[in-house]
């Protein structure tokens, strides 16, 4: 495992390329400095101002995604209808395990923010299928989360007639991944996405326990359905200078709470708090790639120059070492599976070209230097 020289990134991230040792994701941050985001800006109510005059009778302007009043979620409903001035239609596929903060952060965002919102709730026992057959197939249960996410905003979009979705920042772009260079164009999110990758909803189909009529807000668009729908998809990151610690601090102005300190395992309290099953995904993840969230929190700070590189690496060890599963318990009921099977299923996942069995564990063969 070979890591960039300027951030944490290992050569195991998928799609991320190197150019002398520097990874794509700082590449891409050194580009966003150089960004006329005024430019950007305008080019933005620009494309507004079409869409209005173009969709007269619609009832909204635009669909804001929401998690469970993250705080990227917060800005970006925010940035849509006070800077914007768009009417604004929130949609969020909620958690089926939210956390206290995630029920308390979604309330007081609708308060402070004072928008419509459309809850979308998917059928228990499906969306438990579907994610233990992700989790047994890819040691990804939460790919199901991902499709629900961006298939069940664009059928809303349709259901509701409504001709943009805003989505946030470009994962592929802002944290390297397969996508090349920053677009505006959020319809690749569709088919070329960094989280849906080349999985598809049909290879996870058991008709036993699923029928189709159960999968409407799981399906994606084909391409041929987005190159003749009027429904735009763009990526908020590109018009605005997206850094998740600023909108943090726009959040809890406005009533946002972080947990009280960093899960085991994190560097910060206020990122991907909002339900518990996404947890054990990203410590699935770690076992696959050999990293984590402790490397992808510790490289955005590295880019936006809160912490060094030396620091990081010293931060990452720590954080790895402590990391575990944090609500396997709720993890196993949902999916109805014990916890020995969940280690059975989790361990065939562990690559062993990265770690290496310490104190009853797996612990990392190399670190960055
Ligand atoms: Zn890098």
């Amino acid at each position: 495992m070979k890591y960039c020289k300027t951030c944490l990134l290992p050569d195991t991230k998928p799609g991320l390329t190197f150019v002398k040792g520097i990874c794509s994701a700082c590449r891409n941050n050194q580009i966003k400095k150089k960004i006329d985001w005024n430019y950007r800006k305008k080019k933005l109510i620009k494309i507004i101002n079409k869409i209005k005059k173009n969709n007269p009778n619609s009832q909204y302007d635009c669909i804001v995604p929401i998690s469970n009043g993250g705080k990227d979620s917060w800005f970006q409903a925010h940035f849509m209808k006070n800077v914007m001035k768009c009417k604004v239609l929130c949609v969020n596929l909620s958690a089926h395990l939210p956390t206290p903060e995630g029920i308390s952060n979604i309330n007081s965002m609708i308060k402070s923010l004072n928008v419509d919102i459309l809850k979308l709730t998917l059928k228990p026992s499906v969306h438990s299928a579907l994610r233990l057959k992700c989790f047994k197939k890819y040691g990804e249960p939460n790919w199901a989360e991902h499709l629900m996410v961006f298939a069940g905003v664009y059928n809303a979009a349709k259901l509701y007639d409504i001709p943009l979705v805003v989505w946030g920042e470009d994962i592929s772009f802002e944290f390297g991944g397969y996508g090349k260079k920053q677009t505006p164009n959020a319809s690749n999110l569709f088919y070329k996405n960094d989280l849906l990758k080349n999985k598809s909803l049909n290879t996870l189909i058991d008709k036993n326990l699923i029928k189709d009529r159960d999968l409407y807000f799981y399906n994606l668009p084909s391409k041929k359905e987005i190159k003749l729908s009027k429904i735009k998809n763009i990526y908020l990151g590109y018009y605005v200078n997206w850094d998740g610690e600023k909108n943090y601090k726009f959040a809890k102005k406005s009533g946002f709470k972080a947990e009280k300190k960093p899960r085991k395992g994190h560097l910060v309290s206020y990122d991907n708090i909002d339900e518990k099953l996404c947890e054990v995904n990203g410590w699935l993840k770690y076992l696959k790639f050999g990293f984590g969230y402790a490397t992808d929190e510790l490289c955005y700070d590295i880019y936006n120059k809160r912490i060094t590189r030396e620091k990081g690496i010293k931060l990452l060890k720590k954080l790895n070492e402590e990391f575990h599963p944090d609500f396997l318990d709720d993890f196993c009921r949902f999916h109805k599976i014990s916890e020995t099977k969940f280690y059975e299923i989790a361990f065939e996942y562990i690559n062993k070209d990265l770690f290496k069995p310490k104190n009853n564990f797996w612990t990392l063969k190399n670190y960055p230097k």
